[in-house]
């Protein structure tokens, strides 16, 4: 089932159970202090923490994301994108566990001729709060799901909340086991250390987050609040990962593989030479190419530039990534204009604004790509200068100082000197760069400050946003845990 037609179908199927279908908002959320639209949730929070009442009672949106936090992950577990799209089903005071349940069960499990996905159903787990009775009953009693098959969980391990008193609730995570040939059984009932191991979690994996948002919390650090009693007007709030649905559906190995991301991997061999499937780490490569492209498209159809700061450096980020490593792979030359077409072309079926926006795209990613080199053309020779240098002299480590000339003097991001540091086995004494880059920004507000009598810093987007129980961080210059 190719990954437009899910789309489709999990529209179809919420729009027959009396949902509005909601068309994804962009993936620059309206709020100025989240980065970016990272669930799709993102674009209901006052429906559902009750600051705005919802226009409709159901509704059903398949949302674009984009999480920065997943950026490591990407090419090395066989489930997380930079970019991905969350199918969700939502209720306002309206229905509540019982029917989010029976929703998620039919649609997974009914046949794909009654327009449902076909997953069997001896495959699906569930993870629910240990003191879930309501969905524990429910699941056992009238879905008929073997117990073996429930896994529940304490508080911290299963809930969700803002990271501040609101709103809260514990989650309902359905698996689907992939089988032996991908890791060992997982013990059954209650099990803290499952999941959350990432071999477990190859076979068993997550693909849809049910959140049941159910009480109202008070005052407390991390996990460690007291409930207060239940909402008023309980929520339902669910997020289905569809390109995790996809390569199950296409019987592949992973998100990479899907018909709306492999295109890009077969020309990226073609370009390089490189089989996928040979060699490890070129897999990751070819993987991460292929996720970055596709995200850099897709940020720059919602109208994001690369830049320095926020939202543009991380678009700037995938860019420069995805070019380092195709020139990793043995292609020297300009890339993106053969990849953007591809990428382009397998959304497009998903995407069909994305023709009329495509010249305008195409601007942007070949212009960082540019510039890009040109950096890369002056700052590789600099740099293969200090790491001779350093190596040369016995040392392990690129000092403070070089790392912030780098910077300063060539355009080279940190985390690209980080990244090839790494490649030929040095670190870079990255608190010397901080502080090298502290010293020049105090210099700056001085200078400033004497023009004109001070004056308001940049503002940095770095609040958090609690989802689901995760922080998404801000990813910029303090961001750099690197691999390529
Ligand atoms: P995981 O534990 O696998 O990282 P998650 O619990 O962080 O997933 P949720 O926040 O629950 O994910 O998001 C809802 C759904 O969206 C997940 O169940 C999954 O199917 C999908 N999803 C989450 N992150 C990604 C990603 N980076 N790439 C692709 N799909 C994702
Ligand atoms: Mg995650
Ligand atoms: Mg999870
Ligand atoms: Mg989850």
């Amino acid at each position: 089932m190719r990954t437009a037609e899910i789309q489709r179908r999990f529209l179809d199927f919420f729009e027959k159970k009396g949902h509005a279908a909601v068309p994804s908002a962009s993936l620059v959320s309206s709020d100025p202090s989240i980065l970016f639209t990272i669930a799709g949730m993102v674009p209901f929070i006052p429906y559902i923490v009750g600051t705005e009442k919802a226009p409709w009672p159901r509704a059903a949106s398949v949302q674009k994301c984009i999480r920065t936090n997943d950026i490591e992950n990407v090419g090395r577990t066989t489930r997380h994108g930079t970019f991905f799209q969350m199918a969700g089903n939502f209720s306002f005071g309206d229905y509540f566990k019982e029917g989010a349940i029976d929703l998620s069960w039919e649609l997974l499990t009914s046949s794909q001729d009654e327009g449902g996905f076909g997953l069997d159903p001896e495959r699906l787990w569930i993870t629910l709060w240990e003191k879930d009775l309501d969905s524990y009953e429910h699941l056992t009693e009238v879905i008929g799901l073997p117990p073996e098959r429930i896994v529940q969980l304490p508080w911290e391990e299963s809930c969700w909340d803002t990271g501040q008193p609101g709103p809260a609730g514990s989650t309902g995570e359905w698996y689907y086991d992939r089988g032996p040939e991908y890791g060992p059984d997982a013990p059954t009932g209650r099990q803290e250390v499952w999941p959350g191991d990432e071999r477990a979690e190859d076979r068993y994996l997550e693909i849809w987050n049910l959140v049941f948002d159910q009480f109202l919390r008070g005052p407390g650090k991390g996990k460690d609040y007291p409930l207060l009693g239940e909402l008023e007007n309980k929520a339902i709030d669910t997020g289905l990962g569809v390109e995790r649905l996809a390569y199950i559906l296409q019987d592949k190995q992973n998100m990479y593989e899907i018909d709306q991301v492999f295109p890009v991997i077969e020309r990226t061999q073609e370009l390089t030479g490189r089989v996928y499937g040979e060699d490890a780490e070129d897999d990751v490569r070819l993987r991460v190419v292929a996720d970055h492209v596709r995200s850099a498209m897709m940020l720059a159809s919602d109208g994001v530039r690369p830049g320095n700061e926020g939202r543009g450096y991380v678009m700037r980020r995938l860019i420069r990534r995805a070019v380092r490593s195709v020139r990793l792979l043995g292609h020297d030359r300009p890339a993106m204009p053969e990849l953007l077409p591809v990428a382009l072309a397998a959304m497009q079926e998903a995407y069909p604004s994305l023709e009329a926006q495509a010249e305008r795209i195409r601007e942007v990613v070949y212009a960082e790509e540019d510039a890009f080199r040109r950096t890369l053309a002056t700052g590789s020779a600099i740099f293969d200068q200090v790491a001779g240098q350093v190596k040369s002299a016995g040392g392990r480590s690129v000092s403070g100082t070089d790392a912030f000339r780098l910077h300063d003097t060539y355009g080279f991001p940190i985390d690209l000197t980080l990244e090839m540091a790494q490649e030929v086995g040095l670190s870079v004494d990255e608190a010397g760069f901080r502080s090298a880059m502290q010293e020049q920004r105090e210099r700056a507000r001085a200078d400033a400050a004497a023009k004109k009598g001070g004056h308001a810093d940049t503002a940095v987007y770095n609040r958090l946003l609690a989802v689901r129980g995760e922080a998404v961080p801000f990813l910029g210059y303090t961001d750099h845990t690197v691999a390529t």
